[in-house]
């Protein structure tokens, strides 16, 4: 049992579970539909290819704004040109299957040129994600600007030299000529079959292991861009039991190619998603952080300010913006007496208490080592003073064991309360009449409130 969950805890087994999985399914649903289906449309082929070659267009830019994003990425870029390359080739896979723009080019498809630009294709793809996989080993490195220019360059040079062999060893080239397939019988010819398409699969499994063994499938992006590469040995060992050009392995092989793109697809999009929500959480916390106190996690002293200023905007005889300055009695005693630990306990602890006795559109704040400062909208001066005793009463109620040890002894707080009925006075004014109440409560004994007349 304990083997059993190791297994299934490996994510190499894992990965090989799930290709085989989605392999036979994509193949038993492949061979339902060809039952269904005794012989495809003659444009099925280039419909799927110009699905494909919009889906590889949409995957290079992807990854060009993603490495755009993080340039420590420098790995995807081999991969855009992966796909753009492919793309290319793509037209001219295109231009040999002249019927789907050209109604009366039915029989004019050149299979010999299909299989040039496919074998290219894979050429190009399996040395660009070889490169890839070697170029992720680098990205926690600092890279100059240099080796990117490098290795931007390298990659463009590369891909525009695979495309253009491609097309001189096309019919559109009288330069070069290479036979895949003939286009008379429709047969496999002995340079694809016993060469070419064997070391393409050994390519793509090199690939594969290169990826495999470097990335160890560390997430889904590399889940998916090594699926791509089983789903490209798949396809080219089909073609190997296939016999000719319109054999149903032809098309099977296209339909494996489109599911891992559009997988490739969800990934990305998955991937865009989860970077969106990462750094909308990012900014949010930034901006708690920006306005709260670190130790109590009540609005810092700018926040605070920033709100009444715009509470006495507003602020009319209907509509009075209460504050209440409060000042904890002997404090500095506790942190003489238990240390400033237990003293920044117990400043947490009526923090809680202040935010918890306030609605939740009114600030609560601490503008100081142990002053707080609360603003209450809406709330004339009778009320004001019925929410601070009630604080005020609440606080001294609890001991030690009722705080559950968050205050070593019985804490009062002095309380100072200002109603501004306009607008007229600034929101330093407001504080200090607030302040002056408080410090009248000081001298009048502490532990009580003080409204300011
Ligand atoms: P009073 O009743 O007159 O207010 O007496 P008090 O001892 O509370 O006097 P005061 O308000 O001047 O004392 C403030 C003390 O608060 C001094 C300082 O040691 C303590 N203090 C300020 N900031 C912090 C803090 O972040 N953590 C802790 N533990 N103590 C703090
Ligand atoms: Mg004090
Ligand atoms: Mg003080």
């Amino acid at each position: 049992m304990i083997l059993i969950n190791r297994y299934i805890k490996n994510r190499y087994v894992c990965f090989c579970m799930g290709c085989i999985l989605v392999i036979g399914i994509l193949n038993a649903l492949y061979l339902k539909l060809a039952e269904w289906v005794p012989s495809f449309s003659p444009l099925l082929f280039p419909t799927l290819t110009i699905f494909l070659l919009v889906f590889h267009l949409f995957i290079a830019c992807f990854m060009v704004m993603r490495y755009g994003c993080d340039r420590r990425r420098l790995y995807l870029i081999a991969i855009a040109f992966a796909f753009v390359g492919s793309a290319l080739l793509m037209v001219g896979t295109l231009s040999s299957f002249p019927a789907w723009l050209h109604y009366y080019k039915r029989d004019a498809i050149n299979y010999n040129d299909a299989m040039v630009f496919f074998s290219f294709r894979h050429l190009l793809m399996s040395v660009l994600f070889t490169a890839s996989s070697v170029l992720y080993t680098l990205r926690h490195r600092p890279l100059s600007k240099m080796f990117h220019v490098a290795v931007v360059s390298g990659v463009v040079l590369f891909t525009a030299s695979i495309v253009t062999l491609a097309w001189l060893y096309s019919s559109k080239s009288p330069l070069f000529r290479v036979d895949l397939i003939d286009n008379e019988t429709l047969q496999f010819m002995t340079l694809w079959s016993q060469v070419i398409n064997i070391i393409l699969i050994i390519l793509w499994t090199g690939t594969l292991l290169a990826l495999m063994i470097i990335t160890r499938v560390r997430d889904l992006f590399w889940h998916a861009g090594n699926f791509l590469c089983v789903c490209y040995i798949v396809t080219l060992t089909m073609l190997l039991f296939g016999g000719h050009a319109e054999d149903f392995s032809w098309y099977r092989a296209r339909l494996f190619e489109t599911v891992a793109t559009l997988l490739i697809i969800f990934v990305l999009l998955y991937d865009v998603f989860n970077l969106y929500r990462a750094s909308t959480l990012k900014y949010q916390q930034s901006y708690q952080n920006s306005i709260r106190d670190p130790l109590t996690r009540l609005y810092n002293r700018s926040y605070f300010y920033e709100s009444l200023t715009q509470a006495l905007t507003k602020a009319n005889a209907n509509h009075p913006v209460s504050v209440i300055v409060s000042d904890l009695d002997r404090f500095k005693r506790i942190n003489d007496c238990y240390g400033h630990l237990q003293g920044d306990k117990v400043l947490m602890f009526v923090a809680n208490l202040l935010m918890d006795s306030v609605r939740p559109h009114d600030i609560a704040a601490r503008i100081g080592g142990e002053e707080f400062v609360l603003m209450l909208a809406n709330t004339p001066s009778d009320a004001a003073r019925q929410v601070a005793e009630r604080i005020r009463l609440h606080l001294s109620s609890f001991d030690k064991a009722s705080s559950g040890g968050q205050l070593p002894e019985t804490i009062t707080i002095s309380m100072g309360v200002f109603t501004a009925e306009s607008g007229a006075m600034s929101p330093e004014e407001c504080v200090e009449c607030a302040d002056k109440a408080m410090y009248e409560a000081k001298e009048t004994g502490r532990n009580r409130v003080v409204v300011f007349h």
